[in-house]
């Protein structure tokens, strides 16, 4: 498992995982909340931080999103990358500064042919297809919510 890849690691996650998509979403929600609960016991019992606690909890929500992305045909990798090009078009200093993330810069609106996108997710989803028609390979071929269910 050491030196595994984000999309080696999400491969490995599918196959172990039998949960359905709707399952695995409610699993990441619960295990970003026993994150929470570990900053709970830190701020209102007097705990100090369990560092393997955490990621041990960090590794479960990572399972999640893995396996989340994995069930509706989206590369680990492609989860981080998209990540990557928002924060640094959100923060083009390479930094974090107030006035950058007020600005939101990811989230101005861009013309696509003569539609104005406003919204990250569908920029997201443009580049994506712009590089799935590239590759040959259209929306039709994305696996379905139904399809996902069997
Ligand atoms: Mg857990």
């Amino acid at each position: 498992m050491e030196n595994y890849t984000f999309d080696q690691y999400q491969e490995w996650v599918g196959q172990l995982c039998r949960t359905p998509v709707e399952g695995s979403i409610m699993g990441l929600a619960g295990e970003a909340g026993e994150v929470v609960d570990l900053l709970k016991k830190i701020l209102y019992h007097g705990k100090l931080l369990d560092r393997e606690k955490l990621k041990l909890e960090l590794g479960d929500v990572l399972w999640y999103v893995a396996d989340v992305a994995r069930q509706y045909g989206i590369p680990l990798s492609e989860v981080r990358d998209g990540n990557v090009a928002k924060l640094t078009e959100r923060f083009p200093k390479g930094h974090f500064t107030p006035e950058d993330s007020a600005a939101r810069a990811d989230e101005k609106p861009i013309m696509y042919g003569n539609r104005l996108v406003t919204h990250p997710a569908q920029k997201l989803a443009i580049e994506a297809f712009k590089r799935e028609a590239d590759d040959g390979c259209g929306p039709d071929e994305m696996p379905s919510y139904k399809s996902l269910q069997q």
